[in-house]
């Protein structure tokens, strides 16, 4: 009996996941640590237990499922993604690679294939970044990126630190971060963009991502009253602030195509009515295919910074906290992929991503690839993101064939 996915039990746990932490529009909220997202990874587990697969969790919060195979000296086939999402999250962005995962251990588990290779299938902690920075939070310690004791005294907006956050939901697990000798990794994802809708693309063979540069910027004026103080005397934090955002998007529509930057959080002292501002915190991101052109955009905003704070009299100051990509993932792998859904007539389209994942994190540990399904309209990280049953589906068989192949 050849495994093979269930498209209606993969839908259905889709559905289910994105019932916890439901938003009025229908999409779903589960920011990293929080009651949902605990909530989330706790009926995740159920499924889990009930396939019988090995748990463990490591101290950041990552989950791994283990489902053994024939040889006991053989790396493991590993893969997944995140549940968590943003605060105007869908229900795929994450959920899909996930639930393709699960999906893939009951498929082998009806079937009762036994693989050669063990499997693991994994469930990285803040992958988002929305509540604490930065994005790919797990997996980024995991892989050494990022000291596990930095990321545990990470505060979000009301000063909760990740250990505390960790503790509170139970999350932390016994294992020290570290990598576990996969022979190679695979993540299922959504594209999040228009391209495989737009060319009729099935299955998207991501082939590597872009460079991004994260910036959080601290604009300093001067406090006063917005009655008496005469406009030349204003030193005034937002209004600057408001310069340097279209500042940041003027750069990107210059890189076009290859390029984006997005100034996408804000945070302002003291935001009284009567006050001029005199703080101001953006975070903002620029990205391109080409790291060169990243790093040339990052040059024009630290110009364009320049520009405003000595115009504006007011202190702008830079901390780059974070960056990820150029990767470019395995060729075999990425073959592979497209041999498998190939094989199934479907057509296939080599990508570039544009957003980050955690697959960047893990493509330097060991053969890494991604596999791309097409977002209707192209729309993400809204209510309204959404994939068709059928399109979930294909993608998840495409995967399994991929771990048959490499699993045995
Ligand atoms: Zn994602």
């Amino acid at each position: 009996m050849t495994p093979t996915v269930n498209p209606d039990r993969l839908w259905q746990s889709i559905l289910d996941i994105a019932a916890i932490g439901p938003t009025p529009e229908g999409g779903s909220c589960r920011l990293a640590l929080t009651h949902e997202d605990t909530e989330a990874r706790a009926l995740f587990l159920r499924w889990c237990h009930d396939l019988n697969l090995h748990h463990e969790q490591d101290a950041i919060g990552n989950m791994f499922l283990r489902r053994e195979g024939s040889d006991p000296t053989a790396g493991a086939v590993a893969f997944g993604s995140h549940l968590d999402t943003v605060p105007t999250g869908g229900r795929f962005d994450g959920i899909f690679g996930v639930l393709t995962g699960l999906e893939i251990m009951c498929a082998l588990h009806d079937a009762g294939h036994r693989t050669r290779a063990p499997l693991e299938l994994v469930n990285w902690m803040n992958e988002e970044g929305s509540r604490f920075r930065p994005a790919m939070m797990g997996s980024r310690v995991h892989a050494g990126d990022m000291a596990l004791e930095a990321a545990l005294a990470i505060t979000d907006d009301s000063g909760i630190t990740v250990a505390g956050a960790l503790k509170t939901s139970g999350q932390a697990g016994g294992l020290t971060p570290s990598p576990r000798g996969w022979a190679c990794w695979l993540e299922a994802h959504i594209e999040q963009g228009p391209v495989m809708e737009a060319t009729n693309t099935d299955i998207g063979i991501v082939t590597g991502t872009m460079h991004a540069r994260y910036f959080q910027l601290v604009v300093t004026g001067e406090p006063s009253h917005v009655g008496p103080t005469t406009m030349d005397r204003r030193r005034d934090s937002l209004a600057a602030a408001a310069e340097v955002i279209l500042a940041v998007e003027r750069i990107a529509l210059a890189a076009e195509p290859g390029g984006r930057a997005s100034a996408s959080w804000i945070e302002n002292y003291p935001n009284a009515r009567g006050n001029v501002s005199n703080v101001t915190r953006l975070h903002c991101d620029v990205r391109h295919d080409r790291a060169a052109d990243a790093i040339a955009m990052e040059a024009s905003l630290r110009t364009a910074l320049d520009e405003i704070a000595a115009r504006r009299q007011v202190r702008i100051d830079v901390d780059p906290y974070a960056t990820f990509g150029p990767v470019h993932f395995d060729q075999n792998l990425c073959n592979l992929l497209r041999r498998k859904a190939e094989n199934r007539q479907l057509s296939t389209r080599d990508m570039t991503a544009a957003a980050g994942h955690d697959s960047v994190l893990i493509a330097p540990l060991c053969p890494s690839a991604m596999l791309f399904i097409p977002s209707v309209g192209g729309i993400t990280h809204n209510p309204k993101e959404y994939s068709t049953k059928e399109q979930v589906a294909l993608g998840a068989q495409v995967m399994l064939d991929a771990v048959l192949d490499l699993a045995g």
